[in-house]
């Protein structure tokens, strides 16, 4: 067993350390033959820590489109014209709360309020308070995702409940400038520490299909390792119409794969959430590969501005990988 053969790379990741460079090219640039084999000790990899449970969470779109950054491979972008994505301010409280219910209803234990938008401003400041206070009601584990924070209005939505801060970086910060010109990369990655200070759970992820190369994704997988961050987002493109990824082809399944469990090996201690994008990419033919890919959870029902799997098809496919659901809200 030399360095570079992938059972030794495994045992590198599964013990925790970080993996030479050279190891990572070994990975990145494995035959694809050999991709069964890559999944398998992704997945042995993911049960040292999570066992054989796959978290659920879920998300409500809380406030929608008219967004000021110009993220290309988003349909809520001002920038776009010509998406069909709605357009609405934050829902009321109530709305948010019914939408926690229905998610508890489904196995979900986290909740995310999404909001589109960068600034945050004292009303709606309040308002996303309220929204935290009503998925805590629910008896739900309440995050939120609204754009770029300052340290104090964590504390305040801390105080009101407030338990987890989504925000994903994306890209690497070298291929970011081709994905959004209208804010720094550098401020992305501000509001996340300043979660993390303000001891907040972060969920900080990415998108992958919107033009990275495989460098770009290392060094978005090795930034997220080096700040510690435990909950891994991933997304794959969907190709909306009126964005201007519109005519991009969506990633194929064999290369998603490759990517989760890649994120696998590099990430071996953070839970790698597969969102977005995962019926565009893997429909429904591909969806126990997924779940033994080193992926540890999964986001159920509809996403941001597309339709999730069926949810009881998601309970369905986790009972057939020899899965279950993990009851707490890891
Ligand atoms: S990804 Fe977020 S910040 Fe970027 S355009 Fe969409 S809603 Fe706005």
């Amino acid at each position: 067993m030399t360095n570079l053969s992938l059972e030794h790379i495994a045992a590198t990741a599964r013990s925790g350390q970080a993996l030479s460079d050279a190891q990572i090219r070994a990975l990145v640039s494995l035959d694809p033959e050999r991709l069964p084999q890559l999944l398998a000790h992704a997945h042995a990899i993911r049960t040292v820590r999570f066992g054989n449970r796959i978290s659920l969470c879920a998300i409500v779109n809380a406030q929608s489109g008219r967004c000021s950054e110009d993220c290309s491979f988003c349909a809520q972008s001002a920038h776009h014209g010509g998406t069909e994505s709605p357009e609405y301010p934050l829902l009321s409280p109530q709305e948010i709360g019914g939408a926690a219910r229905t998610a508890k209803e489904h196995g979900a234990h986290r909740f995310g309020i999404v909001a589109s938008g960068k600034f945050v401003g004292s009303d709606l400041l309040k308002g996303f308070a309220a929204a935290v206070r009503a998925v805590a009601a629910q008896g739900l584990v309440p995050d939120l995702s609204p754009g770029i924070l300052e340290p104090e209005q964590f504390r305040v939505l801390k105080t009101a409940g407030l338990k987890g801060y989504h925000h994903n970086l994306e890209t690497s910060a070298s291929h970011f400038p081709k994905v959004c010109t209208t804010h720094a990369y550098d401020e992305d990655v501000r509001a996340v520490r300043a979660a993390m200070d303000a001891g907040l759970h972060v969920c900080c992820g990415g998108i992958f299909g919107i033009g990275e190369s495989w460098e770009d994704r290392v060094e978005l997988a090795l930034l997220l390792r080096s700040m510690g961050v435990r909950s891994v987002p991933m997304n794959f493109l969907t190709p909306i119409p009126g964005t201007p990824l519109a005519h991009r082809e969506p990633l194929s399944p064999e290369e998603a794969l490759h990517i989760v469990a890649l994120y696998r090996f590099l990430l071996p201690e953070s839970a790698l959430r597969i969102c977005g994008g995962r019926q565009t990419v893997f429909g429904s033919g591909r969806k126990k590969e997924l779940l033994v890919s080193g992926a540890s959870g999964l986001m159920v029902g509809d996403y941001l501005t597309t339709t999730g799997a069926g949810i009881a098809s998601d309970h369905e496919e986790i009972s057939r990988a020899g899965l279950s659901v993990n009851p707490t809200a890891v």
